[in-house]
């Protein structure tokens, strides 16, 4: 039997407010615990929320940015439950009516393929605190920073068919919060983490199967492998007979398994009620428009453009622009090299890889725009080679030396003199007489075994095109 699996996720945008969402308390992360919690945070009583606006104009830029509906009046709702992180008893947030409605991303798959993933909305709402169970005996700690820090809940339409496309979509939506700039999406420190929605059903049929929810995926490898994981796990309990009960489950990254939370049976009923301390959200159209002014170009938009501007494939375009940094990045080193694809080329070969092999982001990068401009002027005037650049680029990225000190230093500059270049492949044939007693006879493959020898001579100095042309000639 084929099968095929069904995805949907909710992913939790922390947004990069100063302030909470009902509260003047701070937002920063990292501070010594509860000391950026104030009344409100504590759910001390009496104490009242008020609404931040800078939480309202988030939600309205992300809404926008997907072609989302902007409700025009959202209520906040309570969510009640108990648990020691949550001192009110209750956790704020959307529920019928959330304030972005139905919206859509284009996500990019394999082979230049896009789909389009549906949002079925994004609501507003307060994070709980965090119990820390570590450090202390018999004993769980509570750290309250975190409670009331405004989150942007986005709930995916059950689109996607693979692992694949899960993280297609992610990844899709982290570059636009990222872009909009309201959410650092910083996942070790849980800015941006997703719970997953899984089931399979025999391929062609319509009806769904009963799905599981993974909590506590908080890496793009994670959401993967606990994905892949699920749909094996199910299928394999169908097959022998069994069903899929609808329940929460718990990725284990140490054992990389999954493993029963909670059920269905035994779930929360949350006895969601309108909030009576909060009034509606209501958003008018002139807000809405003056929200739309500020939006900057975003990722798609970009992409078309870099596409368009620097005659790029859609492949390295969507490289390119997958964050704001790096495009920008980009776009100083062709404004000084004015070679765009030379350009694209080394960013995204030896600059990401680099990157990628340090484990950084573009953001850390010990070599900035104009300095790596300035290694590729160097390969455009012909001052080096490519492959001379490359080296460069090394001791670049360890030495935090410019282009031109280390080609000054290590004396790299390539030799295009012609009679310096002659006279060594002169050299070269005479101290490889049965070489080219051979070439000339016919193996024409010694070819590549003289202009080893020439640059091995010149210490991979000498100009390629040059060697090639000149050894052609005298061979
Ligand atoms: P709940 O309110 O219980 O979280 P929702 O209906 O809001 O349930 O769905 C939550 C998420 O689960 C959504 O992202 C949705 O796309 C996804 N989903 C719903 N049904 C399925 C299914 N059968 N298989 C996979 N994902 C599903
Ligand atoms: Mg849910």
């Amino acid at each position: 039997m084929e099968w095929e699996t069904v995805i949907g996720l909710e992913i939790h945008a922390q947004l990069a407010t100063q302030s909470k969402i009902f509260s003047a308390a701070a937002t920063a992360y990292g501070a010594l615990p509860n000391t950026q919690a104030c009344f409100v945070d504590l759910g001390m009583p009496g104490v009242l929320p008020v609404l931040n606006r800078q939480a309202v104009v988030m939600a309205i830029k992300f809404g926008l940015a997907i072609d989302a509906e902007i409700s025009p009046r959202s209520v906040f709702a309570r969510k009640n439950y108990f648990y020691p992180d949550l001192p009110k008893g209750y956790q704020i947030s959307q529920y019928e009516l959330p304030v972005v409605g139905k919206g859509e991303v284009i996500v990019d798959l394999d082979q230049g393929e896009s789909k389009r993933i549906g949002v079925t909305r994004a609501h507003l709402e307060e994070d709980a605190g965090k119990s820390l169970h570590e450090d202390f005996h018999g004993m769980s700690g509570i750290d309250l920073n975190r409670a009331g820090t405004p989150l942007l809940e986005i709930v995916s339409e059950p689109d996607m068919r693979s692992a694949k496309e899960a993280i297609a979509y992610m990844k899709k939506i982290h570059s636009i919060v990222r872009y909009l700039e309201i959410c650092d999406g910083n996942m070790q420190e849980g800015s941006f983490r997703c719970d997953a929605n899984v089931s399979v059903r025999p391929k062609g049929q319509v009806k769904f199967g009963t799905r599981t929810e993974l909590k506590n995926l908080n890496s793009f490898r994670f959401v993967e492998r606990a994905i892949n994981l699920e749909v094996a796990r199910q299928i394999e309990l169908i097959e022998e007979g069994g069903k899929v009960i609808q329940e929460t489950r718990l990725y284990d990254a140490d054992k990389n398994e999954t493993r029963s939370m909670r059920s269905k049976e035994e779930a929360n009923d949350y006895r969601y009620f309108p909030d009576p301390d909060l009034l509606p959200l209501d958003i008018d159209t002139q807000q809405i428009e003056a929200v739309r002014a500020t939006l900057p170009e975003l990722p798609d938009q970009k992409r078309q453009r870099f596409i368009e501007q620097y005659a790029l494939s859609n492949y390295d375009a969507g490289v390119l622009t997958s964050s704001k940094v790096l495009a920008a990045y980009y776009e100083s080193v062709v404004s000084i090299v004015k070679d765009a694809k030379l350009s694209a080329n080394w960013v995204m070969g030896e600059l990401l890889g680099a990157l990628n092999k340090a484990g950084l982001n573009i953001e850390q990068s010990p070599v900035d725009a104009s300095h790596f401009a300035q290694l590729l002027q160097r390969i455009v005037d012909k001052t080096i080679s490519g492959k001379i650049a490359k080296q460069v680029f090394e001791h670049m990225w360890t030495d935090n030396k410019t282009a031109d000190q280390i080609i000054q230093e290590q004396a790299l500059v390539q030799i295009t003199d012609t009679r310096a270049i002659e006279s060594i492949i002169d050299e070269v044939i005479r101290n490889n007489p049965k070489q080219l007693e051979q070439y000339r006879s016919g193996k024409d493959k010694l070819f590549g075994f003289f202009v080893g020898q020439v640059m091995k001579a010149t210490k991979g100095k000498a100009n390629p095109q040059t060697v090639n042309q000149l050894l052609k000639q005298k061979l």
